[in-house]
C-alpha cells in the first residue's frame, strides 16, 4: 500500500510540474504576442505619421506676411481700455480679485521658461489660449498628425519686466500688450506632447524622437502651418491679432479686449 502511495505521489507531482511548464509557455506566448502586437501598432502608426507629416505644405512667404500684418501700435491699441500692470504688487491685487489667472501645464498648453510670478493672464486671454490650444489638438488629429500641445514661452510682462527685457534685448518693444496681461507668446518649434507620459500615445511620441532623430523637426515644420494656419483663421474672426516673430521661434499673440 505504502507503495502505491509513493508512486501516486510521483505521477501527482509529475503532472503538476507539467502543468506549471504548460502555464509558464502560455504566459510567456502571450505576454510575446502582445508585445509584438503593440510594436507592430507602433511602427504602423509611425509610419502613418510620416506620412501625414510629409502631406502638410510649410507655411507660405503670403501666409507668413499675413501672420504680420497688424504691428505693435494696432495690437496696444486692441488692449488700450484694459490698464498696464506695473509691478508685482498690482499681480497681487489683480489675483485677489481674481482678474489675473496663474497658467500652469493641462491638457491644451504647457509652460516653458517663463519666469516665477509672471505666468498670469488675464481670464479673457486665457480662455483665449485654451481654446486654441483645444482647436489645434483637434485639427492635428484631422490632419494625422501626433498629439501635442502649445508651448508658452512667454505671458504677462510687468512694466518693469518689460524694461528689463529692452536693455537685452534692443528687438523688444517699448510698451507691449504683455503688459496688460492681454498676450503670450506661443514656440513654433517646441510641442510639447500631449498627455502625461505614460499614456500610449505619448510614449509612441517618445519612440518617434528615439527611433527618427530627424522626425520631430519635421513634424514641428508640419505642425507650425498647423498651428499657423489655425492662428489666421483666429485673426480672421477678429479673436486675436497675431505677429510671426523671426528673431524669437514664436508666435505672439494678443487678444482684443472686449
Ligand atoms: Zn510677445
Amino acid at each position: 500500500m505504502k507503495k502505491k502511495t509513493r508512486g501516486n505521489r510521483g505521477t501527482n507531482n509529475r503532472s503538476g510540474a507539467r502543468r506549471l511548464v504548460f502555464i509558464l509557455i502560455a504566459v510567456f506566448l502571450t505576454g510575446f504576442a502582445a508585445g509584438a502586437t503593440t510594436l507592430w501598432s507602433a511602427h504602423n502608426r509611425l509610419i502613418d505619421w510620416r506620412a501625414s507629416i510629409n502631406d502638410v505644405q510649410p507655411l507660405t512667404r503670403k501666409e507668413i506676411s499675413a501672420l504680420r500684418a497688424h504691428l505693435n501700435p494696432v495690437h496696444l491699441r486692441a488692449v488700450s481700455s484694459v490698464g498696464i500692470i506695473r509691478n508685482s504688487k498690482e499681480i497681487d491685487e489683480l489675483i485677489q480679485r481674481g482678474e489675473l489667472i496663474h497658467l500652469s501645464d493641462c491638457a491644451y498648453y504647457a509652460v516653458h521658461g517663463i519666469p516665477n510670478g509672471m505666468a498670469y493672464l488675464r481670464p479673457q486671454a486665457e480662455r483665449t489660449l485654451a481654446g486654441l490650444g483645444a482647436r489645434f489638438s483637434s485639427k492635428l488629429a484631422g490632419e494625422g498628425l501626433p498629439p501635442a500641445r502649445l508651448c508658452v514661452t512667454s505671458a504677462l510682462r510687468t512694466t518693469a519686466y518689460q524694461n528689463q527685457l529692452q536693455r537685452r534685448n534692443k528687438n523688444a518693444a517699448n510698451h507691449s500688450a504683455h503688459e496688460y496681461g492681454m498676450a503670450f507668446d506661443i514656440s513654433y518649434q517646441r510641442f510639447p506632447a500631449a498627455g502625461p507620459f505614460w499614456t500610449p500615445s505619448v510614449w509612441k511620441w517618445k519612440l518617434i524622437r528615439l527611433l527618427l532623430p530627424s522626425e520631430p523637426t519635421a513634424a514641428a515644420v508640419a505642425m507650425k502651418a498647423v498651428l499657423g494656419r489655425l492662428l489666421l483663421a483666429v485673426q480672421q474672426q477678429k479673436q486675436a491679432l497675431v505677429i510671426h516673430e523671426s528673431q524669437q521661434p514664436c508666435f505672439h499673440v494678443t487678444v482684443p479686449a472686449k
